[in-house]
């Protein structure tokens, strides 16, 4: 018995131990995963060499597969949430009436909470296949706000000084060496070989049998373009934004709709900048933040900022110190209220994060504002300094390899979606399937009330002028199939009107396009072919406020009691009579509000 007993407690022990050292490994993973996970988020830098030991301590704790596994899933489950926020918080309130809500956008989470890949399905926005795990495929309907979204961007970019940038998604492996990827970043990459590229001739020169690498992020490439031709202080800063798409490896565990993904676009941005320009750089950024945040109804957002940390950082104090009262005055002087996270900048500069709250109340990160004084430096970025730096510029300079009239550029990191599938998840949540119109995959649909040909063929062209295509004039002719194409011009903004002419009966299609929410809907039969007017009914705009507002500046009167389908409310319909032209002209006000 006494045996059985002392079996069983040395058996017990073992197990113990067992667990114990489990734990401990799987926690000193957690660590250092996060720390590498936090330097993965969004568009950050690789690691230095001074971090080696650190990843020859994880490549340790690395060998049982299993652990490993398990690690990997605890320390990634959280990147699309807050970063661990362990220190001291200090909250700066610019003003003490602010405290109650960090920013005057807050529109009204959904309730009950949404799930954006059902949404999907209804809306028919995307599909994922098992033949390309974690890289969603968007269908027409998702494409058209994943376009909108980018041209949003696009349209903003020459008044914050942005130039577009198109550049490799694959890119030799010396690339990556000298990002610094290739050593610290590799298990999140896809390598990729093929001919003349499979990275197995032994002692291989640059250039020679290299294998290629997809690439996580934009940086280094837009780091050979900074290079491409000498720079003096008065070309800077040079502002470069890249959509372009990225990949990493995520573990096929962690993958979900269009939050975790393998393959996805930033609005990524590299500014390189000179010291003395960070402060500017960063108002602007944040405003520009302000307003995409404004447009989309999107808030509450926290504004973090992140220093130095005690031990791992590189460059001087008095850089960090400089660079970190630039950062403050900036936040102080946006007006919103913000937070430090001590000590939980990259060891490669302080950082601004901006945390959104999704429908659920979950935390995301999504914004980042990232310095980096490394990246230059591993590129070997140079400008021709102004004659003020040169007199400031110290005969100790610790940077060797910089020329003496040279200084080195500031590279700012910012994403202001981060990623854009992340983004449409939050904004589908958001919105609940009722989008803006501006972004609306669903703005109007057309239905007919039989299938006489007179009127089949009059909705074909009222959905022409509707959409775009055609303009205003309205031919009641059958003959109008012999017109030579034109060019379209490139500020005609077409929209996705749809038109239900199948034999079912009415009230079926007015329910099947209340069920898909779109944002009008008109009805079309003999009485409105004849009369050239249809009652237009405006449902499942966000803003109901604001579309009253645009429907009564092109009627020119203000909308009485009647003219609301339904007693009046944020989710009530209005139905009025229109002809054609104020019909567009409806809508062309509510693309050019945002609404
Ligand atoms: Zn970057």
């Amino acid at each position: 018995m006494g045996c059985v007993v002392a079996a069983m407690l040395a058996s017990y022990v073992s197990d113990l131990w067992r667990w114990l050292v489990c734990q401990a490994a799987s926690s000193a993973m957690g660590i250092i995963n996060l720390i590498f996970q936090a330097h993965a988020r969004h568009t950050m830098p690789p690691l230095r060499p001074s971090f080696l030991s650190l990843y020859a301590l994880r490549n340790a704790q690395l060998a049982s597969r299993n652990l490993r596994r398990h690690a990997r899933i605890f320390a990634r489950s959280c990147s699309c949430s807050a970063p661990q926020q362990s220190q001291k918080f200090v909250n700066h309130s610019p003003t003490s009436d602010q405290n109650v809500q960090l920013n005057p956008t807050t529109s009204d989470p959904p309730t009950p909470p949404v799930d954006h890949r059902s949404v999907a399905q209804t809306h028919k926005l995307f599909i994922t296949s098992p033949y390309s795990p974690g890289s969603p495929l968007l269908l027409p309907n998702g494409a058209y706000i994943f376009q909108k979204l980018q041209s949003f961007l696009r349209a903003q970019y020459p008044q914050f000084g942005f130039q577009e940038v198109i550049t490799p998604t694959i890119y030799k492996k010396s690339l990556w060496e000298r990002s610094g990827h290739w050593d610290n970043y590799a298990e999140d990459m896809f390598s990729v070989q093929g001919r003349g590229a499979t990275g197995q001739t032994e002692n291989a020169e640059v250039g020679q049998d290299e294998e290629f690498g997809l690439k996580p992020m934009n940086c280094p490439g837009h780091c050979l373009l900074f290079k491409d031709d000498v720079k003096n202080y008065r070309n800077l800063p040079v502002r470069y934004a890249d959509f372009s798409a990225l990949h990493r490896n995520e573990i096929s565990g962690a993958l979900t709709g269009l939050t975790r993904v393998r393959r996805f676009h930033q609005d990524d941005a590299h500014i390189f900048c000179r010291p003395d320009q960070i402060l500017s750089e960063i108002e602007q950024t944040l405003k520009f933040v302000g307003m995409v945040y404004d447009t989309f109804g999107l808030g509450p957002y926290k504004l973090l900022l992140s220093t130095r940390p005690q031990d791992h950082f590189i460059g001087t104090i008095e850089e960090w110190n400089r660079a970190e009262q630039q950062l403050t005055s900036a936040l102080n002087n946006s007006g919103r209220e913000w937070a430090i996270n001590e000590g939980d900048g990259a060891f490669y500069g302080p950082k601004i994060d901006i945390i959104l709250k999704d429908s659920n109340g979950k935390e995301h990160q999504t914004a980042t504002i990232q310095l980096d004084f490394q990246l230059p430096q591993r590129f070997d970025l140079q400008y021709q300094a102004s004659p003020q730096e040169l007199k400031e510029k110290s005969d100790t300079q610790e940077d060797l390899e910089l020329d003496p009239a040279h200084c080195r550029p500031v590279i700012i990191h910012r994403a202001i979606y981060g990623s854009l599938e992340r983004f449409m998840a939050l904004l589908i949540e958001h919105y609940a399937g009722r989008y803006p119109f501006w972004l609306s995959p669903h703005p109007a649909i057309i239905l007919s009330l039989n299938q006489d040909p007179e009127i089949l063929h009059y909705i074909a062209q009222f959905q022409s002028v509707l959409s775009g295509l055609k303009e205003h004039t309205f031919n009641h002719s059958l003959q109008d199939q012999t017109a030579r194409p034109t060019p379209q011009r490139l500020s005609t903004i077409h929209l996705p009107i749809d038109v239900d002419t199948s034999a079912r009966q009415l009230g079926r299609k007015i329910a099947d396009a209340q069920k898909k929410k779109y944002n009008h809907i008109i009805v079309i039969g003999e009485a409105e072919v004849h009369q050239g007017t249809f009652k237009v009914e405006a449902a499942n705009q966000p803003n109901m406020q604001a579309t009253q507002k645009a429907l009564e500046d092109v009627l020119g009167r203000e909308l009485q009691a009647d003219d609301w389908k339904t007693s009046k409310t944020a989710n009530s319909t209005i139905a009025v009579k229109m002809d054609v032209r104020e019909v567009r002209a409806y809508f062309e006000r509510l693309l050019d509000r945002f609404l």
